[in-house]
């Protein structure tokens, strides 16, 4: 399996639109971070996990040809504004894109994208897509995922977890519960935003803190802000916990 970071930046993308700070203007192709989303590509499918608003440039940039499934973590508009490019896959597909979501989310992607599934839509050239609600494990061809209930603020969002990875973005909180759900973890990636402690994301100590715990052989981080430049934060965490970046792929 081969699992790609599409994008690994907070909601505004990095660098952030009208900011001159010293990560948004650094020459690094690794402080510029699209919306947070992985790809997963096996057995010839092609599985993504959020639709960000940067997914045509992310698509275009991995040159991706086929798109399968999308599994969403939560409905905030930087991980679902993307889903109508994914009509073009339906187009060469002619499969409609399976979609998984927890119940809340599915009832705001229903009422974001409504004209998607209004079958009397008068216009043309749209989608079509397949929802899924997800209430427990679910099979992907092949591919047992586990959904991992977290906290983002107050609203109980979706981690996953297949084989030993975890995807775990825009957290601020991992119940006891869903500890146990993240042992013996190959991969972990986590949401960590910057420094300072934020209502609704892990900020970088306490991230760090969980991976501590839950001793994975090895943590990316995602979901970054502008505060955490790329080399300079790596250089100064433990070295099995990187920073992620757009574009980076790793062979499981
Ligand atoms: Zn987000
Ligand atoms: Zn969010």
């Amino acid at each position: 399996m081969i699992l790609k970071f599409l994008g690994t930046g907070t909601s505004t993308g990095v660098p952030i639109l009208t900011c001159t700070c010293t990560v948004c203007k650094s020459p690094d192709p690794h402080d510029q971070r699209t919306r947070p989303s992985i790809l997963l590509e096996y057995d010839g499918r092609v599985v993504v996990i959020d639709t960000t608003p940067d997914l045509r440039a992310q698509a275009l940039r991995e040159g991706l040809t086929r798109l399968d499934a999308v599994v969403f973590t939560h409905a905030h508009a930087d991980h679902i504004l993307g889903l109508d490019d994914t009509r073009v896959f339906y187009f060469r597909q002619q499969v409609p894109i399976s979609i998984y979501a927890d119940e809340r989310c599915l009832a705001t992607i229903r009422r974001t994208f409504a004209y998607i599934f209004d079958g009397n839509y008068p216009y043309g050239g749209v989608g079509k897509l397949d929802p899924h609600l997800i209430n427990g494990p679910f099979d992907l061809w092949g591919l047992r995922v586990t959904p991992v209930p977290v906290l983002h603020g107050n609203l109980p969002i979706l981690g996953y977890r297949f084989r030993d990875v975890a995807y775990i973005t825009d957290v601020s909180e991992i119940p006891e519960t869903s500890f146990s759900l993240l042992e013996g973890l190959d991969i972990l990636i986590l949401d960590a935003l910057r420094h300072k402690p934020h209502p609704t994301h892990l900020s970088l100590e306490q991230a760090l803190a969980i991976v501590e715990r839950l001793k994975p052989r090895r943590a990316l981080f995602t979901h970054v802000a502008h505060e955490l430049g790329h080399e300079a934060t790596n250089a100064r965490l433990p070295a099995h916990v990187r920073l992620a970046y757009d574009g980076l792929k790793l062979e499981l």
